[in-house]
């Protein structure tokens, strides 16, 4: 039998460059988002915005996926010309995900794997460089604690060959217990700036991370109605098993973080 829930009202999604930045199946966390959010009882308006369209006037959701460099050379020129709209969205808590080769590109910089200077937005506080030939690739399963109390474990998959570092101001979003992270030397995964997100994880993230798809689902719901909503939790089943599928892989083959660099 299916509850009929009251409908908590419609949140505006951007989903950014999907057409160009999507490895590792990003743009499963749309679909995901899509899912979640009807089951919930929340309504979702998707703009796709690619290369040369404009953004819409509002947003209280923004998903960028990853890319390789030879993507991010694409997007980087065009994307810094949405910078100062961008960093307002987060400055004003629109909810915001952005993975891996969007995350760098979030930051400040990244110098990419030819020793290009590839300009970032700054939303985050965080730069990134690629050491180049010769240094291994930051590839597996990752297990992570988020320092966001309602998101908890986090798990997913990374690959890449930018490190990234966290400036003064920068909270990073999880703390590494297997994997990576941002640099494979400080524990460091991801990065937090008010309700944007950035971090390495694809698999897509969010069909297996339930509590941080609730938690942006959450807070794109605050930006639209401005007030504490609190969705009804609501279990799936086909999520839990999949995080913990993920769990135990990463604990059987990812590397246990130690604090030391691994090049
Ligand atoms: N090009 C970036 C790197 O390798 C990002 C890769 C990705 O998005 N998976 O560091």
């Amino acid at each position: 039998m299916t509850s009929e829930r009251p409908s908590l009202g419609t949140i505006r999604v951007v989903s950014l460059y999907d057409d160009v930045m999507s490895v590792y199946a990003d743009r499963g966390n749309l679909l995901a988002l899509q899912h979640r959010a009807a089951v919930l009882g929340v309504g979702v308006e998707v703009t796709r915005v690619s290369l040369g369209d404009a953004l819409p006037v509002e947003a209280d959701l923004l998903l960028i996926g990853g890319g390789q460099d030879r993507e991010q050379r694409r997007i980087a020129q065009e994307l810094a010309t949405r910078g100062p709209k961008l960093r307002a969205w987060a400055a004003d808590d629109v909810a915001m995900l952005a993975v891996c080769g969007g995350f760098q590109l979030f930051g400040h910089w990244y110098r990419d794997g030819q020793g290009e200077l590839l300009p970032g937005i700054g939303l985050f506080d965080v730069t990134t460089v690629a050491p180049g030939p010769g240094w291994a690739r930051c590839i597996g399963d990752v297990l992570a604690i988020s320092t966001l109390d309602d998101v908890g474990e986090v798990v997913g998959f990374e690959n890449h060959g930018g490190r990234t570092y966290l400036g003064p101001a920068a909270r990073p979003f999880a703390r590494v217990e297997h994997g990576f992270g941002n640099n494979g030397a400080d524990g460091t995964e991801g990065c937090v700036y008010r309700e944007a997100i950035g971090t390495y994880l694809h698999g897509s993230v969010l069909p297996k991370n339930l509590a941080l798809l609730d938690h942006l689902i959450e807070a794109a719901l605050r930006h639209r109605y401005g007030r504490d909503v609190r969705i009804a939790w609501e279990q799936d089943l086909y999520a839990a098993r999949a995080h913990h599928a993920a769990a135990e892989v990463a604990r059987r083959r990812a590397p246990r973080f130690e604090g030391v660099a691994r090049p």
